[in-house]
């Protein structure tokens, strides 16, 4: 079995406010063996020298639509057709995806949860990292959204799968597993980019958010949420989904989020779609959504605060581009008043509880050595985590996916 040593370095991980210094991380095939103190002056001949460098789990983001929409995968983007070419071939989008994956890897992040794609891209995208067809960060994927029938699907095309009342749910629900889904995601109300619908009310009956779940977590797969406003949100809360994306409204809802610590449901904030909507995009969107927007986004942040004082878990989910970029979320949730640490925790233990995954996001024995070696300390400066050029060694799985050995080989 290969033998991976990470000697002197500097632990950042949910376990301790306070950076751990002077540590040796040793890693045996794909999984973490063991943690100890570093001895000596002098590192071990086989070992990787981090030179104090900061180590921390791979990130993980627990919200991103994997695609080839230019406004979100930026320089990856397919060249816009000029007059006179021919249309481009729709498969040219893998390669995007590729491209993306590896931009996931060299940014630190080692797991993405696709929250729906066109097409079935994400579980494409899964089954080619998979196959060790392209490099790749862990990927999850939720085969199409389960909808209500909903204006957004006019919109969202091959993203969603409509189903109405509960029988038509269990079989929706059915079909994703079927399709290669990890897990089910659901919009419980409207969403904020389709103008005809209202992310207020829910979508679903309680029947059909009932049903929903209870046939999922049959299956053994957890249920994200799609809900912004408070009847989306206390329909998605009381009906049992393990994760509330977006979930601005919670804010105004005090027991809600106190049900969801209680229960152990993770808030997804997705700060940055609102900045998105309101800011960077706003002339691709309807006037009345980027209005919206704007009191959304300030809902959001007062959420982010209300959830952490609740004990909420919060997790990484960027919900924008382009790849590689995600960390963005973590200044946004750093600007809204949590600590660094905090956002810290959001990206690899939180994240990695939304996912559903419990040996990703922490540096522990037995856990998977998904890790990443950062240059300055992300607790002083959280920016620091969206410059690729700060990573300056990526291991996923055990193995060196960036910098490291290869940079001193
Ligand atoms: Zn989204």
């Amino acid at each position: 079995m290969s033998e991976l040593v990470l000697w002197n370095a500097t632990i950042i991980d949910a376990r301790s406010a306070s950076p751990q210094e002077r540590m040796c991380v040793t890693v045996q095939g794909a999984t973490i063996a063991g943690i100890c103190a570093v001895e000596g002056t002098k590192a071990p001949e086989s070992a990787i020298d981090l030179g104090g460098r900061f180590l921390m789990p791979g990130l993980i983001d627990a919200h991103i639509h994997l695609g080839d929409d230019p406004a979100m995968v930026g320089d990856l983007a397919i060249p816009p057709v000029l007059k006179g070419e021919a249309p481009r071939n729709r498969e040219l989008v893998y390669f995007v995806l590729a491209n993306a994956a590896r931009a996931f890897l060299g940014s630190g992040i080692t797991t993405i949860r696709d929250v729906g794609s066109y097409d079935d891209n994400a579980i494409i995208l899964r089954e080619a990292v998979r196959l060790g067809l392209t490099e790749g960060p862990r990927i999850l994927a939720c085969g199409r959204i389960v909808s209500a029938t909903a204006p957004g699907a006019v919109l969202f095309k091959s993203m969603y799968e409509e189903a109405d009342g509960p029988w038509q749910i269990r079989q929706c629900v059915r079909n994703q597993l079927r399709r290669g889904a990890d897990y089910i995601k659901v919009m419980a109300g409207g969403a904020r980019s389709v103008v005809r619908e209202d992310p207020e009310p829910a979508q679903l009956t309680r029947e059909e958010m009932d049903a929903l779940v209870d046939e999922a977590h049959g299956l053994g797969l957890r249920v994200a949420a799609h809900a912004e406003g408070l009847g989306a949100v206390r329909r998605a809360v009381e009906g049992g989904a393990d994760t509330i994306e977006h979930g601005l409204s919670l804010h105004r809802a005090p027991e809600l989020l106190d049900q969801m610590a209680r229960r152990g449901m993770v808030l997804v904030p997705t700060l940055s779609t609102f900045h998105d909507v309101a800011d960077r995009l706003a002339d691709r969107f309807e006037p009345r959504l980027v209005e919206q927007a704007k009191r959304q986004r300030e809902e959001a942040y007062r959420t982010l605060l209300a959830a952490r004082a609740a004990g909420v878990t919060l997790a990484m989910g960027f919900d924008s581009g382009p790849p590689g970029a995600d960390a963005l979320e973590l200044v946004r949730m750093v600007e809204g008043g949590l600590t660094a640490h905090q956002a810290v925790c959001a990206a690899t233990i939180g994240s990695a509880k939304a996912l559903g995954l419990a040996d990703v996001g922490a540096i522990e024995a037995g856990c998977a050595a998904d890790l990443v070696v950062v240059s300055t300390n992300p607790l002083q400066d959280v920016a620091a985590l969206t410059r690729p050029s700060n990573f300056w060694m990526v291991v996923k799985d055990g193995r060196v996916v960036k910098g490291g050995l290869a940079q001193l080989q």
